[in-house]
């Protein structure tokens, strides 16, 4: 086996392998479909290894050398379908199949052509520079704009243009003057094996892209609560982190609410009942609270609020009106009877401060609002230093 076959079945076994790892990947990303298309690209284009060796070792070459082709540009062709998928940019599989029917019987045409000619090489190779720029335009022109698909979106284009690279190589290096010739050649083992690196660096950004997408939608799942869909407690304290962040120099606030005789609910209407009102009252605090604040469930009828560079006067004021909403509030499931309120404990966070110093000031003011008959919101208010606070009643 010379150089160039070697390299032909290395390169055989790498793109099935990516195939196997793009299924399994597929099983657990929400890009299920995109992965399943990189795997049926990796997949098809190694068979054009195949090709390339029956090419040299049996009949039938002319077949065979047109099997390899279409090998390699159906890969290149499944692989624009995937990554179209995977960044909104899609192709219709109609003209997904005439670009590989119309590249193949260019194939044809130019398979007679003498070897290390400008027409015959830029004719074979430009099909598939223009499969991978197409690739790296859908990426560059999608909304998805993290590092690493910029990443791909760069080596998509520098695998494509290699190919122009290649074209000029064979002529100024030669090819073989036929297709049984061309595996003896220096320019099929230079060719290979560039080909083969750039198209493994392609694959396993690929993965990095899938991969970073699977970790990100398990950190999120993390903290997200499944019944009301808010942030759990520990998304909460992130959500809130990173909002301080944003905003190191400003006065924050936060706000603690609880479901007033949510046992009683319980008793009345049932768990499923009760599940209900927790996904009403939910939804009245992520549609009330402005964008940039961060709500979470961080107990069983336990909320909580934070609001960014937000005064404790003006935070109070829309603990009012959430206040005024949850009376509002009517679960079609429910007996139109059904009535629930809510009680509010408001506490600031000085610039720079902690979280867990706010929430106990707004837990205290909480309890004072359910000491003095539930259906309030009282306030956690400085007096003189950071420690003690005292409450201030609103209602
Ligand atoms: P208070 O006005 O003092 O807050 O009284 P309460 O009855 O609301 O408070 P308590 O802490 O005594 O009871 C809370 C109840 O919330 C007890 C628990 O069974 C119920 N609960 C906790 N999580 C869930 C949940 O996810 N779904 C439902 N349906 N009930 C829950
Ligand atoms: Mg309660
Ligand atoms: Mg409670």
């Amino acid at each position: 086996m010379n150089g160039a076959a070697f390299f032909l079945a290395v390169n055989f076994i790498i793109a099935m392998c990516f195939g196997a790892v793009f299924v399994v990947v597929s099983t657990r990303s929400r890009s299920r479909t995109a992965a399943l298309w990189f795997a049926a690209a990796f997949t098809v284009a190694s068979l054009s290894s195949v090709c390339e060796l029956l090419v040299a070792y049996a009949y039938l070459t002319k077949f065979w050398a047109i099997c390899a082709f279409a090998s390699v540009l159906g890969g290149m062709t499944l692989l624009r379908v995937g990554i179209g998928t995977l960044y909104g940019r899609k192709v219709a599989p109609v003209w997904a199949g005439c670009f590989l029917m119309t590249g193949i019987c260019l194939d044809l045409l130019i398979y007679d052509l003498p070897r290390g000619t400008a027409a015959h090489a830029f004719s074979y190779q430009t099909p598939f520079a223009l499969a991978l720029l197409s690739s790296a335009a859908a990426i560059f022109s999608s909304t998805r704009r993290l590092a690493v698909d910029r990443a791909l979106g760069y080596l998509l284009l520098a695998t494509g243009l290699h190919f122009f690279a290649k074209a000029s190589l064979a002529v100024i290096a030669g090819a073989g003057t036929t297709a049984k010739d061309y595996i003896g050649t220096n320019y099929a083992l230079i060719s290979q094996s560039s080909t083969a690196v750039l198209m493994v660096a392609v694959g396993l950004t690929l993965l990095s892209v899938l991969v970073l997408e699977i970790m990100a939608d398990e950190r999120s799942n993390s903290e997200k609560d499944a019944l009301s869909g808010l942030a759990n407690r520990r998304g909460f304290e992130n959500g809130v982190k990173a909002a301080m962040a944003l905003a190191p120099k400003a006065g924050h606030v936060v706000i603690i609410c609880d479901l007033d005789h949510f046992k009683r609910i319980n008793d009345t209407y049932g768990h499923h009942g009760g599940d209900l009102v927790i996904q009403a009252f939910s939804d009245l605090l992520q549609t009330s609270a402005a964008k940039n604040a961060v709500v979470g469930r961080i107990g069983g009828e336990e909320f909580a609020i934070f609001l960014p560079s937000t005064t404790l006067d003006m935070a109070t004021l829309f603990a009012q009106a959430l206040r005024g909403g949850t009376m509002g509030i009517t679960v079609s499931a429910l007996p139109s009877s059904f009535a629930v309120t809510a009680s509010f404990g408001v506490a600031e966070l000085a610039p720079g401060g902690d979280l867990a110093g706010a929430m106990r000031d707004a837990d205290a003011a909480l309890y004072e609002a359910k000491r003095s008959g539930r259906n309030r919101v009282r306030q956690a208010r400085h007096i003189g230093s950071p420690q003690p606070k005292s409450i201030k009643a609103v209602k």
